[in-house]
């Protein structure tokens, strides 16, 4: 299936095409991973309509991939971007995932809450790419993460302590917006329209970012999602780093168990464990 916003063999965030491996997470990363899985299935929802009955539907899809997912390189970004920006990116996060590991009174000033809510958005995005056919966003939106400039407001980033040691991976959530023809039942994504979350932990914390572009669509199945979405954000638990409001913040809480951290990566989205398995099944 075409992509959405992008050809095939260009880099995920510009134009070029000298294609290099890159990893979901940085190398520094690994020493604070407490658990390593060898394999994962993966289980993706997308959230379709349905174009006669007019309601919303989700799907699941499903893939096996060897190796533990956070540090499988895929071939999705170029050399420039991958030593350039992208690893700058990640030496400024690193010493912010340091303190904040080891004190919780550690103090992210209001730059530092726009960097670390960038790289949680480079991070949703390039986790979104590995299942290309449920990418909801566009070219266009990706290749702003280039910049140092606030990351736009379609994004939401939460950020909450962790004590687990059950999560692997990610979870992630969500799709473009998809019209589903009940006679053929053929689908028709909607290109630039779409909502994803992304959730993972890393070390002792937990990390979400939404993307979502429904408020922008007049069609009835965007309206509903986009206001379930504005009405279920109020109930998350997790401290919001993004949007900021240009404070400094501390991360003091809430702590997360393995549950609480899987029921809070469904809550934006409302995905039920009926429609995804639990974040280390
Ligand atoms: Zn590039």
């Amino acid at each position: 299936m075409k992509q959405l916003g992008q050809s095939r063999r260009q880099c995920l965030f510009c134009d070029r095409t000298d294609l290099t491996k890159e990893h979901a997470f940085p190398k520094w990363a690994r020493a604070f991973i407490r658990n390593e899985f060898p394999k994962r299935v993966h289980s993706f929802d997308s959230i379709a309509f349905d174009v006669l009955d007019r309601r919303m539907t989700s799907s699941i899809h499903r893939t096996n991939r060897p190796g533990d997912p956070r540090f499988s390189g895929i071939r999705a970004v170029c050399r420039t971007c991958n030593g350039g920006w992208m690893s700058r990116l990640q030496q400024r996060v690193k010493p912010m995932i340091v303190g904040l590991n080891h004190d919780e009174r550690y103090q992210l000033s209001a730059e530092d809450r726009q960097t670390l809510s960038r790289w949680a958005a480079v991070t949703a995005t390039t986790f979104e790419h590995r299942h290309a056919h449920l990418t909801c966003s566009t070219k266009e939106s990706r290749s702003k993460l280039r910049t140092p400039d606030p990351v736009s407001a379609d994004w939401s980033v939460w950020i909450a302590r962790y004590e687990g040691d059950r999560w692997a991976s990610f979870n992630h959530f969500g799709g473009p917006l998809t019209l589903v023809h009940r006679v053929t039942g053929t689908m028709h994504p909607i290109p630039g329209l779409g909502v994803q979350s992304t959730a993972w932990v890393l070390a002792g914390l937990y990390f979400q970012a939404v993307y979502s572009t429904l408020h922008r669509t007049a069609l009835p199945p965007g309206r509903e999602a986009a206001a379930s979405y504005e009405m279920r954000k109020t109930t998350m638990r997790a401290k919001v780093l993004w949007p900021s409001d240009d404070s400094p913040m501390v991360v003091d809480g809430p702590v997360f168990s393995d549950i609480e951290a899987d029921d809070e990566s469904r809550r934006a989205l409302g995905v039920t464990l009926g429609q995804s398995r639990r974040a280390w099944e």
